[in-house]
């Protein structure tokens, strides 16, 4: 018998956590975090607790409490005797943080298959990000001491190499199937707002499961989800378990008509052009830089999307060369000062971001301050202080990302528009969603065809056309 379990997901948007078991062989299908669970007890000044390892995330609802998954460091602090894995394998549709976030509290020996793209945003998080996007890839074993020279105890960190544990991760190639027990997984490119998503096909010989992950057809890759849906819908299968975050909206979206309405308002301009997007959506990037590039301006970037940028190599739609990289003040400031040795200026930065401070493409915002006509520039609500550095006036911002849905987030919109307005900032809007249509999602499933829809990643399964049970 076939059984799939989601426990996370089923009525929310995200928090992706799908269990499938078949003749003993167990798998899992994402395993992210739930914003809105989290949200309805957590904020940022409020949060899980480290000291408590997984209890605060089980007691709240933030984890299943599922036997044989769970990291061991974790469980042998909170008093739980160890356990023998119970799972096979997790499948990860990509890297947003509500499919894979949580991979930090998994047992470090789980395999982990997804596409090269999804791996290597996964190191940029861990490497780029702060303490929530830790051990993803490489974990260090927690709450362990060791002997130091001394011979005192110490805590273990990532220096300690014997308690860090590279996870076992398996890259996906396109239509190859992988086996696992008595099941085989194939691997579906798929078009969304993050490179590397993909959907799957779970072969059994008691029926076959699609997984959607998270879909749309309006951007670069559309091809690629088409045909998913064509391989999906060959294979006739038992279940479908299909994503529906636009459900409930039928507006049509395309990449595309965001990219020539970003030329358009750059077009209108003779002053300094910021756009604010998800950062890591290269699709969106890509936009913004053929916008720059048909008004003759050049692309600024920041140190994180430099950083992936340059890792993901030849899956970025350029490279990073072909763009300038601000680098902004921070800590002393000493980039800006003169005569100051380089070692010194260095000692601003986190190590990852040192590689970027020189370079022949490395600018500072005096050269935006000098020549704002030229550039189109990369930034978020986190750098939204380097406009007391820039000083400009009749700049404009476009705001090229999703409208927000929670309270903190209305507040932090709130916050820029003060910004924008001491600043006389003008702002813009060009967006598309990272997701299908109500209407796509329809003719979708129609085309598929499954004899068992599992709606997932929607705020309303009830909205779902009801499949006949065949
Ligand atoms: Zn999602
Ligand atoms: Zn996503």
């Amino acid at each position: 018998m076939v059984s799939i379990d989601v426990m996370g997901g089923s009525t929310e948007i995200g928090g992706n956590k799908i269990f499938v078991e078949h003749k003993g062989t167990s798998i899992l299908l994402d395993f992210g975090m739930s914003f809105s669970q989290n949200s309805k007890y957590f904020s940022e000044f409020l949060n899980p607790r480290k000291c408590t390892a997984l209890t605060d995330y089980l007691e709240m609802g933030l984890l299943p409490d599922v036997k044989g998954i769970y990291r061991g460091d974790y469980l042998k602090h909170m008093g739980r005797p160890p356990e023998k894995r119970e799972i096979d394998a997790l499948f990860l549709s990509h890297a947003h943080a509500d499919h894979a976030q949580y991979i930090h509290f998994l047992r470090f020996d789980i395999p982990i298959y997804c596409t090269k793209a999804t791996n290597i945003i996964l190191q940029c998080l861990e490497k780029t990000g702060t303490g929530t996007t830790s051990d993803l890839t490489t974990a260090c074993e927690t709450f362990v001491f060791y002997e130091n020279e001394k011979g005192n105890l110490s805590r273990v960190t990532k220096k300690n190499s014997e308690y860090v544990h590279e996870r076992d991760f398996h890259i996906m190639e396109p239509e190859k199937r992988v086996r696992v027990g008595s099941l085989e997984i194939e691997m579906f490119p798929v078009d969304h707002s993050l490179p590397g998503a993909c959907g799957f096909i779970i072969y059994s010989d008691e029926g076959n499961i699609v997984y959607t992950g998270d879909i749309r057809f309006h951007g670069y890759n559309r091809e690629s989800s088409e045909r998913f849906v064509e391989k999906a819908a060959k294979c006739s299968p038992k279940w479908l378990l299909c994503e529906g975050t636009r459900i409930d909206s039928n507006e049509i979206d395309s990449e595309q008509s965001v990219k020539d309405e970003i030329g358009k308002i750059v077009a209108s301009s003779k002053e300094l052009v910021f756009v604010e997007h998800p950062v890591r959506d290269l699709d969106r990037v890509k936009s913004i830089f053929d916008a720059a590039k048909t008004n003759g301006r050049e692309f600024v970037v920041g140190l994180k999307l430099a950083y992936l940028i340059e890792a993901m190599g030849n899956l970025s739609p350029f490279s990073i060369d072909d763009v300038k990289i601000l680098v902004p003040k921070k800590s002393w400031g000493l980039l800006c000062k003169t005569g100051i040795e380089k070692s010194l200026v260095e000692k601003d930065y986190f190590q990852w971001e040192r590689d970027f401070l020189f370079r022949s493409n490395s600018i500072t915002s005096e050269e935006l301050r000098n020549n704002p006509q030229k550039y189109i520039v990369s930034i978020n609500l986190w750098g939204i202080n380097q406009l007391i550095d820039l000083q400009m006036h009749n700049a404009i911002w476009i705001k090229s990302s999703c409208e927000p849905f929670s309270d903190d987030m209305d507040l932090d919109e709130e916050r820029k528009k003060n910004w924008l307005e001491h600043f006389g900032i003008q702002l813009f809007s060009a967006h598309a969603s990272g997701h299908a249509s109500g209407n796509e999602i329809r003719n979708m499933i129609d085309r598929i065809a499954p004899q068992h829809l599992i709606p997932i990643h929607t705020e309303h399964p009830d909205m779902f056309p009801q499949r006949p049970v065949l």
